[in-house]
């Protein structure tokens, strides 16, 4: 009879002996809790402005809201097929034709997902055998190191960096050094994750970069997958360059993407992945026994948003780019030294021209000193010390709230000062 109750009541047994430690598997430890409830947990308890975990304080369209409305009103409540709702599926292969001239087979070639972050899992899981190398670069969106590890993968990782130079650092952009990249593949790279844009660093990966990158892929028989679920959310001149519109890349790529960022509807969950048909049949197998289907009646709705004209894509770009440009302001004037993104709705930026070295330590401790809430970059990384001092602030919030953000975080300069 094995015993029960007492300290260890509740945390099972492992090969008959009863565990002394929390249940789960040690892979998995590291990933216990995530940044982003940290830190929005402690944001609500201080009632602190929340510019960590990026999710926009407005709602999407009012034609995608009231298309949700109707769908659970006309009965789309069961579940939905396998793969998604037929005209999720055509919609996405449209935006694809429309925005990029990819030619995508909605019957078999594209599959819908909960969230690019179920994609991303299942992508991760369906590919990979215990032991195979993922080249990412960090630092990384925190669900890449997690699947990873539960794939029983390894993750090789390239360094992202600003280069030091006379350019003050809204000149300089995150790039890596093409040796790092070489250096990260090997005989066991099965897949490459590329994130563009960059969350957390706002980097727009360009042409060349993407066609290094692809060419070290195939080189190596690796699948690419590609996160793009910021693709509608770049600056300036830039434009977004899927991995799959390079010459000979549609074959072995693997593109994400979601309406949770493009339509501000964090909470749906709808993403999806396309690709060649065995890469994407790979994929369904492991996401039908991850969720198997959801979000029925979001899906129709988030249909219709995919073909909303192109005033709204534009309309978006230039909204976020004009809240990028009054974070960054007020970042600067507040002291700190600003990464302008090119892309997302995030900016990095470092706290050591306020006397904050570390990062993580300034995050526990910003919504007390300056009632404003950001994650640090560090979480994101492997090699901490390289970005110890960089914090990432969210813009995808309303200009008064921005605006109040900003005003609270100079403040904080004048507190440093005054000490
Ligand atoms: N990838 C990146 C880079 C992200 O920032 C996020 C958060 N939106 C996701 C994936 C997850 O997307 P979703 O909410 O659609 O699962
Ligand atoms: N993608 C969002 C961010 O980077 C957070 C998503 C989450 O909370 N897991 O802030």
């Amino acid at each position: 009879m094995r015993p029960i109750g007492g300290r260890l009541a509740g945390l099972g047994y492992r090969d008959g002996v009863p565990l002394t430690d929390p249940g789960l598997v040690a892979r998995m430890r590291p990933f216990a809790s995530t940044i982003f409830a940290e830190i929005t947990a402690l944001a609500t308890r201080t009632g602190a402005i929340n510019l960590g975990q990026g999710f926009p304080d407005t709602d999407g369209p009012t034609t995608l809201l009231d298309a949700a409305v109707a769908a659970i009103r006309g009965g789309a409540n069961q579940y939905p097929p396998g793969p998604g709702v037929p005209e999720l599926r055509t919609a996405v292969a449209d935006h694809q034709r429309r925005f990029y001239g990819l030619e995508v087979d909605p019957e078999t070639e594209v599959l819908v997902t909960a969230g690019a972050t179920e994609a991303i899992a299942a992508a991760v899981l369906a590919l990979c055998e215990p032991g195979d190398e993922v080249v990412t670069f960090e630092p990384y969106y925190d669900s890449y190191a997690a699947s990873i590890a539960l794939a029983g993968a390894q993750r090789r990782t390239v360094p992202l960096r600003v280069p030091e130079g006379p350019d003050g650092p809204d000149q300089r952009e995150f790039g890596f050094d093409e040796a790092r990249l070489r250096a990260a593949f090997g005989p066991r790279t099965r897949l490459v994750l590329v994130n563009t844009p960059h969350n957390p660093t706002g980097k727009v990966f360009t042409r060349a970069e993407l066609e290094l990158i692809g060419a070290l892929a195939a080189e190596h028989g690796a699948v690419v997958v590609t996160d793009e679920v910021y693709e509608h959310q770049v600056y300036d001149d830039r434009v977004h360059v899927p991995m799959a519109t390079l010459p000979g890349m549609a074959e072995h790529t693997l593109t994400i993407s979601s309406a949770g960022k493009t339509f501000s509807v964090t909470g749906w969950k709808i993403g999806w992945v396309h690709g060649p048909a065995p890469l994407v049949a790979a994929v369904r197998a492991v996401k039908q026994f991850l969720t198997f289907v959801s979000g029925g009646p979001f899906q129709p709705a988030v249909a219709g948003a995919l073909g909303l004209g192109d005033e709204f894509y534009l309309g978006l770009v230039a909204e976020l780019q004009r809240k990028r440009d009054l974070l960054a302001a007020g970042l600067d004037a507040a002291g700190f030294e600003v990464f302008t993104p090119g892309g997302t709705y995030f900016v990095v930026a470092d706290a050591r021209g306020l006397g904050f070295d570390d990062g993580v330590d300034l995050c526990r401790r910003l919504p007390e000193l300056a009632g404003v809430a950001a994650v640090p970059v560090s979480v994101f990384t492997d090699d901490k010390e390289a970005s110890r001092s960089l914090v990432r602030f969210a813009f995808c919030k309303r200009d008064e709230v921005l605006g109040e953000a900003a005003e609270r975080l100079g403040r904080l300069a004048g507190r440093r000062t005054s000490r």
